[in-house]
């Protein structure tokens, strides 16, 4: 479990500042949900923490270690995005191990490793069938044991659950709260769905425009919203 820290976080693109100097706590073990409408830097503000985007300035600590110069692999993190974007010529079982076998781990190690995953997502009995054999809650929980599987110190998730249908949707975000629960790994999960933060979050973080509106636990921001941007979004029907 890791703390993520984040400093006087800023981006911009050409002349565009689009994150404005975030200041961040991330408790180990907390499920931390980003919120707030499409456009307002979520995503960014995401992918700077994986590594994937180079901050403009700012430094970002992961487990005590600052890392704003290290290279994604080197973060101790695991990315899951919306389109999930398997592997279609590969098993379930090739999907998930694939970052293991491109850290050369011993087969031995890496079925057993993966096996784990799988009967961790109950997906046992669809090892050997290829992406295009499975349904959408199915391929969606092959993204998320490709994460678990080389067991990060933090996930970032970046509106995994987007492209699903509705019931699918409030089943997945079921089975992603028991999976911290059961894992107890720090989490930053993205989304543009007031729902989505109100029933999963530890902690919400509303963004608007590239900055912080307000950080608090769902209960906080539901009785105390400190804007009336906060009180709009998180008070208004979907
Ligand atoms: P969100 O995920 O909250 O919808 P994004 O982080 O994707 O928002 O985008 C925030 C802002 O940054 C938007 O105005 C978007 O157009 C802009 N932006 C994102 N990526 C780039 C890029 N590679 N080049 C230029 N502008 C970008
Ligand atoms: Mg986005």
């Amino acid at each position: 479990m890791s703390r993520v820290e984040l400093k006087d976080l800023r981006k911009n693109f050409g002349g565009l500042e689009v994150i404005k100097g975030v200041d961040l706590t991330v408790e180990p073990g907390e499920f931390c949900v980003f919120v707030g409408p499409s456009g307002c830097g979520k995503s960014t503000l995401l992918r700077m923490i994986s590594g994937l985007e180079e901050q403009s300035s700012g430094t970002i600590e992961i487990g005590g270690r600052d890392v704003t110069r290290s290279e994604p692999s080197e973060r101790g993190i695991a990315m899951v995005f919306q389109n999930y974007a398997l592997y279609p010529h590969l098993s379930v079982r090739e999907n998930i191990g694939f970052g293991l076998s491109l850290a050369r781990t011993p087969k031995d190690e890496m079925r057993r490793k993966v096996e784990t995953v799988a009967e961790t997502l109950q997906l046992t009995d669809y090892l050997e069938r290829k992406p295009k054999a499975l349904s959408g809650g199915q391929r969606q929980r092959v993204a998320i044991g490709r994460a678990i599987v080389r067991d990060p110190e933090v996930f970032l998730f970046d509106e995994p659950l987007s492209n699903l249908d509705a019931a699918l949707r409030s089943q997945m975000r079921i089975e992603l709260t028991e999976l911290h629960e059961r894992l107890r790994a720090t989490m930053i999960y993205v989304t543009h769905d007031q729902v989505e933060a109100m029933t999963m979050a530890d902690k919400i973080v509303v963004l608007n425009g590239g900055r912080i509106e307000q950080v608090g636990t769902p209960m906080e921001l539901y009785e105390r919203p400190a804007t009336p941007f906060v009180a709009g979004f998180i008070g208004s029907p979907r």
